[in-house]
């Protein structure tokens, strides 16, 4: 299999290929940069360390490491820079990990790491064309990143993502979006994740430009939407709703073309603001296993079809199935199954994993819960974990946080199951809001939106909600003793 980098500089060299700030480069100058990293990287790295840990926030020294170690054939760990020392620890040590490739503002704080080599990650300098050549293919099947899952629901876990899954995930995208050389893809999530990594697959697969952002800025972001410096762009849903507080009364540039919505849930008000602003919000559906985006919604369907994940992409198959794996209908609730070229085959020292995650005919079981409606559109309901069962009746949270968001007050919500004698389990909520707030003005309100027993049982006023790493919310540590920690005093 061809080097895709070394593809795009033979098809298109002065292509546009990469943006940061105000600098660019073409494909040829970013194949020039990439070797200058390499060669310095091959003398830092000795050749049998397969495996390189990455440890660094969005910036072009990343964007050039990533691209240098591919070239050099290693295998790429991506650590999340909000991690705990306890966390990384963990995940480098699952990992085997010896050498991590590091921003310089990170060095104080990994030199607490123990037994690692670090490498800073330090521009080569002038532009001259690198002496060493570099005949690195991309093995098929090797594994190009390793990535550990957000931890939402429990330790996290390494997953493998070899070339082959990218490549599949971009060509599904691709042909999802009807994505052209010509196109510019925005980047200001992470590319430690999945959803920033996959737009450098793209760009290196599919030849389209690539412009990189330290962190998100609604002001910069906005500002490139409206000048035309992008066509489209990867957003979670906080992003979102700072980028519809600053829309400009012209709208963005014509260019524009969409907003790839992923990574979680979205509040349906924040959808209808889009639809009236006209902005083209494709919602996604996606995990760190996946490589990206496995099922989304076209901005055409985003009306029609309001709360939809959407459709599986090209490639994908999709089933819904019950707790003895049996197939169900239209509208019934069950857990999602995956099977594809995308999805991985293993976790990473994951034997306890294989028959928990993956059916004996080689189905991903997700571990989320949705239904598909009659015209195959899915609609996610819960984590299977979250979901609380109480006197029989099947209560899902983020049907009643929706509602408890509503109320004046409140900030952030989680509803969670509780043991309970008679019921099984019964829905409590911790809040994050105003001091005044009670069980009975909570309930008295959601009493109009929800049956009576979905209502929380009791409400647990909290200064904070624990969260993940990367910002999303941990309710399985609201079910220890660890909440404590959490609740106002
Ligand atoms: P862990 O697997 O360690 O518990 P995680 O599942 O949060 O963590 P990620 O791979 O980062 O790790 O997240 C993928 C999950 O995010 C999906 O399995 C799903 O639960 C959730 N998710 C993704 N897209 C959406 C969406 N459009 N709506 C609701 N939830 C979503
Ligand atoms: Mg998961």
């Amino acid at each position: 299999m061809r080097n895709w980098l070394q593809k795009q500089v033979n098809q298109r060299p002065d292509h546009p290929a990469f943006y940061w700030q105000d600098e660019v480069w073409s494909f040829t100058e970013v194949e020039q940069e990439v070797k200058q990293w390499a060669e310095v990287f091959s003398l830092e790295i000795p050749t049998e360390e397969k495996r390189v840990g990455l440890f660094s926030r969005n910036s072009k020294e990343m964007y050039f490491s990533i691209l240098a170690l591919w070239e050099l054939g290693k295998e790429l760990v991506f650590l999340n820079t909000h991690l705990s020392i306890q966390e990384l620890s963990y995940q480098l040590s699952d990992a085997q990990v010896n050498f991590i490739v590091t921003a310089t503002e990170s060095l104080t704080f990994l030199a607490e790491v123990d037994a690692v080599t670090l490498i800073e990650m330090v521009c080569p300098g002038s532009k001259k064309v690198s002496t060493i050549e570099i005949v690195n293919t991309y093995q098929l099947e090797a594994s190009a990143s390793i990535m550990y899952t957000s931890g939402t629901t429990g330790n996290p876990k390494g997953v493998v993502q070899s070339f082959s899954n990218h490549l599949a995930s971009a060509l599904a995208t691709q042909e999802n979006m009807n994505i052209t050389v010509e196109d510019c893809w925005l980047c200001p999530v992470p590319l430690f994740h999945i959803s920033g990594l996959s737009i450098i697959i793209r760009q290196l697969v599919l030849g389209c430009s690539f412009r990189l952002y330290s962190k998100f800025d609604a002001k910069t972001v906005t500002d490139d939407l409206t000048q035309g410096r992008g066509t489209v762009i990867s957003v979670v849903a906080v992003m979102l709703q700072e980028l519809l507080e600053s829309y400009p009364a012209t709208g963005y540039s014509p260019q524009f073309k969409a907003m790839l919505l992923g990574g979680g849930p979205i509040s349906p008000k924040a959808l209808e603001t889009c639809e009236s602003y006209k902005i083209p919000v494709i919602q996604s559906y996606g995990m760190t296993e996946t490589c990206s985006q496995v099922v989304a919604l076209r901005f055409g369907d985003a009306a029609r079809k309001m709360g939809s994940a959407g459709k599986p992409l090209k490639g994908i198959s999709l089933k819904i199935v019950d707790a003895k794996e049996q197939l169900l209908q239209p509208n019934e609730v069950g857990e999602i199954l995956l099977k594809g070229k995308n999805v991985i085959r293993h976790y990473l020292n994951g034997e306890q994993w294989q028959t928990v995650k993956w059916t004996a005919d080689g189905w991903f079981k997700t571990g989320d819960m949705g239904y598909l409606d009659e015209e195959g559109y899915l609609y996610l309901v819960s984590r299977l974990s979250e979901l609380i069962i109480s006197g029989g009746e099947n209560i899902y949270p983020t049907e009643i946080e929706h509602v408890l968001q509503e109320f004046p007050g409140v900030k952030e919500v989680a509803v969670v199951g509780e043991p309970d004698e008679k019921w099984g389990a019964v829905p409590v909520a911790y809040i994050v809001g105003t001091s005044t707030i009670t069980r009975e003005e909570v309930n008295t309100f959601a009493e109009n939106y929800l049956a009576k027993y979905k209502l929380p049982k009791r409400i647990y006023l909290c200064h904070s909600l624990p969260k993940t790493a990367s910002g999303k919310l941990a309710k399985h540590r609201l079910t220890t003793t660890e909440r404590e920690a959490f609740l106002n005093k």
